[in-house]
């Protein structure tokens, strides 16, 4: 079992099955849960509500991208909140302004114009309504196994069967092709598609990375046909990947960016960038009432200055040697190890769940990716002392399920 390590927290409803009681009474069902009640959180730890202590190598679904609880985020937001937590795009706003002039530092090239919102889903959106605007055409070419949300407009591009059943129907003129298929994307590129929409590593469906030559094609073709090229970088933007974007792997420049996930350390947001040129949205013709609140504005800007501070170096120094380690080690049970930076996907001969399951009961929380995948997002500050006793847990986890 984890390591306890000090008293639970004062809680106000008791332990663990208390509170899984309690959020089993009123919970949406929508969730598949694990067993487990997080109470508090600080840099890769997380604790549970028996005071028991985890590595927390699912960063809460790639959002503490600087760890828990960061000091400088904490500071931040306490100060940020005395002063003003909320405050319409009607008006102007310091902290807005702020995380405005830190985007388009961050951001590729002519890539300065920005939508806030408050979910990666809601940047999709965004990104699908604003390339039919601007193009006058209705047709969005996604990837099969990609992931892009859940809302109607994300969700048709979102490519799962599984994710989609009962819910048609959704967006027309949304295609699939096979990812990374050259012939397939050139095929489906015409008169009639105002985006094509990808993620550079899908995430969901199992961390493959894009190859270069199919990502340089896509490029070259919107451009010929007049289609916007969309890179959803919610997962695999701001740093995860060891570069700024995911995109720079490749050099390729897309003409619109979705972010959202860790962007704020954790408070809610999400962002659509595109370049100058493509212009702005008509006055009253996109919103969202939450979206650049200064709390989560103030947190977003603390969090870029905190990713340029050499975390992004760190990241691709870990990474690469954590995915060489895993893949020195020829295991019988991995067919394949994937991944870019701390995006780490270790495809299992075997199904995933008991496998993340042992990794729980070893004190190591991880992730799935499709039935066989073991996903891995640490926060982007792990060291590779800490990720050395994720790999022996791992290890250890393999060799107990392989004994049953
Ligand atoms: C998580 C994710 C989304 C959806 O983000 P939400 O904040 O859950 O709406 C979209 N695209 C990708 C690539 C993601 O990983």
């Amino acid at each position: 079992m984890p390591e306890t390590d000090g008293d639970p927290p004062g809680l106000t409803v008791g332990g663990t099955q208390a509170l899984i009681n309690l959020e089993d009474r009123h919970t949406s069902g929508a969730y598949p849960k694990r067993p487990l009640a997080i109470v508090r959180g600080e840099g890769i730890w997380l604790w549970d509500a028996e005071g028991r202590r985890y590595m927390d190598m699912t960063s809460g679904q790639g959002v503490a991208l600087l760890g828990h609880s960061h000091p400088a985020i904490l500071e931040t937001v306490r100060r940020q909140a005395e002063l003003l937590i909320t405050c319409p795009e009607i008006f102007y706003n310091d902290r807005r302004s702020e995380l405005y002039a830190s985007l388009s530092q961050y951001t590729p090239e002519d890539l300065n114009r920005f939508f806030l919102c408050n979910s990666g889903t809601e940047a999709v959106e965004g990104a699908l309504k604003f390339a039919r605007l601007k193009t006058g055409r209705p047709g969005i070419v996604a990837a099969k196994s990609g992931f892009h949300g859940r809302t109607f407009g994300a969700l048709s591009a979102t490519w799962n069967p599984s994710h989609r059943r009962g819910f048609g129907p959704l967006l027309p003129e949304v295609s699939h092709i096979p990812f990374n298929d050259l012939r397939a994307v050139d095929a489906a590129i015409d008169a009639s598609t105002a985006a094509v929409i990808l993620e550079v590593v899908q995430g969901e469906g199992g961390v493959v990375p894009a190859k270069g030559e199919f990502l340089e094609l896509v490029r070259r073709l919107c451009e010929q046909r007049g289609a916007l090229l969309i890179f959803d970088e919610v997962q695999t933007g701001l740093g995860r990947t060891g570069r700024r974007f995911a995109a720079e792997h490749f050099s390729v420049t897309p003409d619109v960016i979705c972010v959202g996930k860790g962007l704020a350390g954790g408070l809610p947001i999400g962002a659509v960038i595109w370049r100058d040129s493509l212009g702005k949205w008509p006055q009253g013709s996109h919103g969202s009432t939450l979206g650049g609140n200064p709390l989560a504005c103030a947190a977003a800007t603390a969090t870029l200055s905190l990713l340029d501070s050499g975390l992004l170096e760190h990241v691709a120094q870990v990474g690469e040697k954590f995915l060489a380690d895993l893949r020195e080690l020829e295991h019988p049970m991995i067919r394949e190890v994937r991944g870019l930076g701390l995006m780490i996907g270790i495809d299992l001969r075997r199904r995933v769940t008991p496998v993340l399951k042992a990794l729980m009961e070893r004190g190591v929380l991880a992730l799935p990716a499709g039935p066989t995948v073991l996903r891995l997002l640490p926060p982007l500050v792990v060291t590779e002392e800490q990720l050395i006793e994720v790999f022996d847990a791992m290890l250890e986890a393999l060799e107990v399920l392989e004994d049953e």
